[in-house]
C-alpha cells in the first residue's frame, strides 16, 4: 500500500508503528457555521481512507477534532449575545448530522479543543522548561521557533526565505516576539471573551497547540497519519510538528496526508461572491450519497471543480451502481429454487455441468475488479480508478445474470459489489419502504403505549420508525411525521 507522504514529497510503502493497527489523526472544522462543501473533502475522503485500512484489516483508530474556541465563533457569539459554547455546540450537531448524510463514520475520538486546555497548558509548561518556548511581558506565550532545528521540513521552506518575508510583522505590535518567526501558543484574555487561568496569564490557547495536544492524549506521542486540507500544511502542521517534536522527543506523524482544494466553477470558493454552497445547501437538491460520489470521483490529491453538470453526472453514476445491486436483490427474491447452484453440492445431480461451470467461470471472473479495485486504492487511494473498477464490475454483473441466475451466484455478486462500494461509503442497499398507512398504524400504537405509561414501547416504535426514516414530532395538535 502506497502513500503519498508530503514529507518526502513521494510515494511511501505504507508500515505501521504497530502491526495491524492504524493510528491516525484529522484536523477537523472550526463550528461557527454550517460546513461548506469544501470542509466535506477532508472529511469524505479521509473516511474512505479509514475504511479502506478496515477493509483490508487494520484496526483504526480514527482522531478528529472539532475546534470550538476561535475567533470567528466569539464574534457569532458576540453578535448573537450568547456564550461561545452554544454556538459551537450547535455547529457541532449540525456537523454530525451533514457527516451521517454523507455516510462519513463517526471518529473514534471527537475531541473539543475546550476540553483540553490542561493538557494545552502542561505541553506549553513542558516547551519553556524545554527552552522551546517563552512568556513576554504581557503573558502571551510564544513558540522559539529558531530552537527547531527540523522546522520547515513539511513545507518544504527555508527559514530565512520565512523570515525575510515576515519582516512587516515586525513593525506590526509584534515587538515582544524575540523572532519574527514565533508564534503564539498561549495569548492574553481580551474583552468579552472566554478565558482560562494559566500560569503566565488569564486567557486561551492559540490554534495549533490544540492538535498536537489531542493527538498525544488520544493517540499517543507518535501516530501513524496525520491529514488535513493542503492549506493546513503551513503554518498549522509545520506549528503541530514543531510543538509535538519539541516537547516529546519523538517523530510526530510517519505519514503527512494532504487533500488538495475543492473549487466552484473553477473559481476559489467564495461567501461575497457567491460562489459557495454549504452541505445542507446540497442536501436540498440531492441526497448527500451524491455529493460523496462526486468528491471521490477525482483522486484526494487532484484539485476538484464543483459545478451542476459534474453533479448530475455523480448523481447519474451513483444510480447506475445502486441500480445494479437493486437489480440483484430483486432476482434473488425471486430466484426459483431450480435455479442451478454454483456452489451448492447438493444440486450437483440436478445441475447440468455446462450451467454450473458456466456460473463459477463467472464469479472467478469477476474476482478480477476486486484486484483492480485494491491496486487503485493501494496506489495512494486512488479513488478515481476505484470507481471505474466498480463500473466495470456493474457493467459485468449486468450481463452475466438473469432469471435464471442461481441466488448463490447473485449473493455473491451482490457481496462483491457490496464489499467495495461499502470501501468508498457509498450505500446500495435498498431502503425498507414503508407505507403511509404502516406509519399512521404505528403512531396510533404508539399514543396508546404512552396512554398507558409504557414509555420503553413508546421510544420503541420512535426508533423503530426513525430506522425507516421516518421522523416524528410531537405538536400541540397532536403527532406529525415526515420522511427524512
Ligand atoms: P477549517 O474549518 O477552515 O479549519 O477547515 C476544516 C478542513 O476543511 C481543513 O482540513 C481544511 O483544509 C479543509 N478545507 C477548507 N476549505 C476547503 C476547500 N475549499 N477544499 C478542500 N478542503 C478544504
Ligand atoms: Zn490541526
Amino acid at each position: 500500500m502506497k502513500i503519498f507522504n508530503t514529507l518526502s514529497r513521494r510515494k511511501e510503502e505504507f508500515v505501521p508503528l504497530e502491526p495491524g493497527k492504524v493510528k491516525m489523526y484529522v484536523c477537523g472544522p472550526t463550528v461557527y457555521n454550517l460546513i461548506h462543501i469544501g470542509n466535506a473533502r477532508p472529511m469524505i475522503v479521509f473516511d474512505t481512507v479509514r475504511r479502506y485500512f478496515e477493509y483490508k484489516g487494520y484496526e483504526v483508530n480514527f482522531v478528529s477534532n472539532f475546534t470550538d474556541v476561535d475567533d470567528k465563533i466569539i464574534k457569532k457569539a458576540n453578535e448573537e449575545g450568547v456564550e461561545a459554547g452554544i454556538i459551537s455546540e450547535r455547529y457541532i450537531a449540525e456537523c454530525k448530522k451533514d457527516m451521517q448524510g454523507m455516510n462519513v463514520k463517526p471518529a473514534t475520538t471527537h475531541p473539543q479543543a475546550t476540553n483540553e486546555i490542561d493538557g494545552m497548558i502542561a505541553m506549553i509548561g513542558a516547551l519553556i522548561e524545554r527552552g522551546h518556548a517563552y512568556a513576554a511581558a504581557d503573558g502571551t506565550v510564544y513558540f522559539r521557533t529558531r530552537s527547531f532545528r527540523e522546522y520547515g521540513k513539511l513545507s518544504h521552506k527555508n527559514l530565512d526565505d520565512l523570515q525575510s518575508g515576515m519582516r512587516a510583522l515586525l513593525v506590526s505590535g509584534e515587538a515582544q516576539k524575540e523572532d519574527p518567526l514565533d508564534f503564539v501558543l498561549w495569548k492574553p484574555k481580551k474583552e468579552n471573551e472566554p478565558y482560562w487561568e494559566s500560569p503566565w496569564c488569564d486567557g486561551r490557547p492559540g490554534w495549533h497547540i490544540e492538535c498536537s495536544v489531542m493527538s498525544k492524549r488520544y493517540l499517543g506521542d507518535e501516530i501513524d497519519i496525520h491529514a488535513g486540507g493542503e492549506d493546513l500544511i503551513f503554518p498549522h502542521h509545520e506549528n503541530e510538528i514543531a510543538q509535538s517534536e519539541a516537547a516529546n522527543g519523538k517523530t510526530f506523524a510517519k505519514y503527512w496526508m494532504h487533500n488538495a482544494f475543492l473549487n466552484i466553477d473553477n473559481k476559489k470558493m467564495s461567501k461575497s461572491e457567491g460562489n459557495f454552497f454549504t452541505v445542507r445547501d446540497i442536501s436540498e437538491k440531492y441526497d448527500l450519497q451524491v455529493l460523496r460520489y462526486f468528491m471521490l470521483s477525482a483522486q484526494y490529491r487532484t484539485p476538484l471543480n464543483f459545478s451542476a453538470e459534474l453533479m448530475e453526472a455523480a448523481k447519474n453514476g451513483l444510480e447506475r451502481i445502486v441500480t445494479c445491486a437493486h437489480n440483484l436483490t430483486y432476482l434473488m427474491e425471486h430466484a426459483s429454487p431450480q435455479n442451478v447452484s454454483a456452489q451448492d453440492n447438493t444440486a450437483e445431480e440436478a445441475a447440468p455441468d455446462k450451467i454450473r461451470a458456466k456460473e463459477r467461470e463467472c464469479l472467478q471472473g469477476a474476482q478480477q475488479f476486486v484486484t483492480r479495485f485494491e491496486e487503485a486504492m493501494d496506489d495512494d487511494f486512488n479513488t478515481a480508478d476505484a470507481i471505474s473498477v466498480v463500473f466495470e464490475l456493474v457493467k459485468y454483473i449486468n450481463s452475466h445474470v438473469d432469471d435464471s441466475s442461481s441466488k448463490e451466484l447473485l449473493q455473491a455478486l451482490y457481496d462483491m459489489l457490496y464489499k467495495l462500494t461499502d470501501v468508498l461509503g457509498l450505500i446500495v442497499e435498498k431502503k425498507e419502504e414503508i407505507l403511509d398507512e404502516d406509519i399512521e398504524r404505528l403512531i396510533a400504537e404508539r399514543q396508546a403505549a404512552r396512554k398507558e405509561k409504557n414509555f420503553a414501547r413508546a421510544d420503541e416504535i420512535r426508533n423503530e420508525l426513525l430506522e425507516k426514516g421516518i421522523v416524528l414530532e410531537d405538536t400541540r395538535e397532536g403527532v406529525k411525521w415526515k420522511r427524512a
